[in-house]
């Protein structure tokens, strides 16, 4: 897009193009309450939106816990693409309705880090995020999804649904190399010291497993390959989840940041525009990005 500006002491119109309005897409970004610091990861998930420069980014931020809810409508239908940075308290029946007819409707949806933990009970989230974890989930709401011998296996041996060792470094492998989100990554590429989360378990149905991470079991792990960053088709709409980025600490790291914005855009248009950034690390060293 741009913007022409009369400039009277030349004489002429100038043709600027203005960065802020030429962003072609629209996300929002859902908070208000988590169990995690909302307040420290919203500016930075809003940041590494709009330095893509293919989103403008607004935030909709609920009531606080245990407030009266019944005015929190954000309007999804507006936007390309939502991001759930929420964990808490039931929305209205009309809210959850608006969220998935917008995604059912065509609408992007990313799933981040502790979302996965919200609305243990509401059937339609658990389709769209295709895995969660806590918040009383077992194997009535799901099964594991295991990486192992090259394919997914779905587990449904009996258990907790959620979980993870102490913060640890870790490795990621790309299962899916074909997809938009990861076309053109490194196979293996380290992450810094995170959260890894494990145990999830949901209806898991029409899902990717795009990549996964091992958790050792002398680290907390589960002893398996966790799938940390995921696609679900849910209607006609597209769902990214990533399990990553504990605090905004985590969310420096170019192994987040750089599947974080490409599975945006994948979720807003079902393509990939960006490209692979240098400092993308390789299986040995994780970069951050200050
Ligand atoms: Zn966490």
């Amino acid at each position: 897009m741009t913007h022409r500006h009369w400039l009277p002491a030349m004489g002429i119109w100038a043709v600027l193009a203005v960065s802020a309005l030429a962003a072609p897409h629209k996300a929002l970004i859902v908070d208000g309450q988590n169990g995690h610091d909302w307040k420290g990861t919203t500016p930075s998930l809003k940041k590494l939106l709009e330095e893509t420069g293919l989103f403008s980014v607004d935030v909709a931020t609920s009531p606080p816990k245990g407030e009266d809810m019944s005015g929190f409508r954000p309007d999804f239908a507006a936007y390309d693409v939502v991001v759930s940075n929420y964990q808490g308290d039931e929305w209205p029946e009309e809210t959850k309705k608006a969220l998935v007819d917008y995604v059912q409707g065509g609408g992007g949806l990313v799933v981040y880090h502790f979302a996965c933990a919200a609305f243990p009970n509401w059937e339609e989230y658990n389709d769209m995020t295709g895995l969660g974890g806590w918040g009383g989930r077992n194997e009535q709401a799901g099964p594991y999804v295991r990486w192992r011998d090259g394919k997914i296996v779905r587990d449904m041996t009996p258990g907790r649904g959620g979980g993870h060792g102490p913060s640890q470094p870790f490795q990621l492998i790309i299962r899916e190399p074909n997809h938009p989100i990861t076309a053109g990554l490194p196979e293996k590429f380290m992450h810094v010291s995170d959260e890894l989360y494990g145990w999830l378990r949901g209806p898991a149905k029409n899902l990717a497993v795009l990549a996964t991470a091992f958790a050792p079991k002398e680290k907390g792990g589960s002893d398996e390959h966790e799938p940390l960053l995921m696609t679900i088709q849910y209607g006609k709409g597209r769902v990214f989840h990533i399990a990553l980025g504990h605090t905004a600490e985590e969310l420096k790291s170019v192994a987040f940041i750089v599947p974080y914005q490409r599975g945006a855009e994948w979720a807003a248009t079902g393509k990939v525009t960006q490209k692979v950034p240098d400092d993308f690390p390789g299986p040995d060293e994780a970069r951050v990005r200050e």
